[in-house]
């Protein structure tokens, strides 16, 4: 398997749209590691995870092929993470592709609802995407095959309604993608601990609440996700092979990539950055 981080950032990007502070004008001078998308990720060239509001400046930025993707894997409806105007660009005369197909998207029921609710508008700015796009309702805890990847749907702790996140298997080995989720629920600390049987390749944790002190869990602290790494190394679901990655930020909490990789090196972990492939 192999993952590409497209995007790294919150919903508001690094550095934030709007934004004068500090973190952002520092983010900015720097560049490079530093300007960070909003999330998404692409597996195996052709499936994505996420559709962030920047898949097509990532497009640009990181001279993606996208003409394969069939397949999308929807964490939340929230915009950061589920930009359901752009997916109308999948269909001719927008997109000539070498192999024409359908497209699905997987996610809860509620984002679901979120897509038939733009698709039943007039708003919508094809309305034959409707022919060429599907949704898969997944529920929580529910695995299932998605082109060459078993797909498990893990019920998150978030601000948007049945969020979820994926754990995602090939050949063995193991991808534990978890943003927009605090410190996970025990309905899924429980699943994980009963269903991983050998400890995790890759676990990639939200750390949009970066340095900030406080115990708000929609989202995790470095803090937490330390927190979070102890627990699976106790429970077995991870090991000191297991690969740790920092990701999701945001500018309130974030300190810049270096700094960050200094800090987060001596507990276990790496930090994800826009381009990031990791191969296992
Ligand atoms: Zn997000
Ligand atoms: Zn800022
Ligand atoms: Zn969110």
């Amino acid at each position: 398997m192999k993952l590409m981080y497209l995007g790294t950032a919150a919903a508001e990007g690094v550095p934030a749209v709007f934004c004068q502070c500090s973190n952002c004008r520092e983010a900015m001078r720097r560049g490079g590691k530093d300007i960070r998308f909003r999330s998404g990720a692409l597996v195996n060239d052709h499936i994505l995870i996420d559709f962030s509001p920047d898949l097509y400046a990532a497009k640009l930025r990181f001279q993606l092929d996208l003409g394969d993707v069939r397949s999308v894997l929807v964490t939340h409806a929230h915009m950061d993470h589920f930009n359901r105007e752009d997916i109308g660009m999948f269909i001719p005369p927008y997109a000539h592709v070498d192999h024409p197909g359908t497209l699905t998207l997987y996610g809860s029921s509620f984002t679901e609802k979120v897509w038939n609710e733009y698709t039943g508008e007039q708003l919508l700015k094809e309305p034959e995407v409707t022919k060429a796009v599907t949704f898969r309702t997944l529920a929580p805890f529910e695995t299932l095959d998605v082109e060459e990847l078993r797909v498990t749907a893990l019920k998150a702790v978030h601000s948007c309604p049945e969020s979820l996140f994926y754990l995602l298997e090939q050949d063995g080995s193991t991808f534990l993608y978890a943003n927009d989720t605090g410190v996970f629920p025990e309905e899924t600390w429980d699943y994980l601990k009963e269903h991983v049987t050998r400890p995790l390749t890759v676990v990639s944790l939200d750390s949009t609440m970066g340095r900030l002190k406080n115990r708000y869990n929609g989202h995790m602290s470095f803090e937490q996700n330390i927190e979070v790494r102890e627990r699976m190394l106790r429970d077995g679901i991870a090991d000191e092979t297991t690969r740790f990655i920092c990701h999701h930020f945001s500018h309130n909490g974030i300190i810049l990539y270096d700094e960050l990789t200094e800090m987060m090196k001596p507990h276990g972990f790496d930090v994800a950055y826009d381009g990031l492939t990791v191969t296992l």
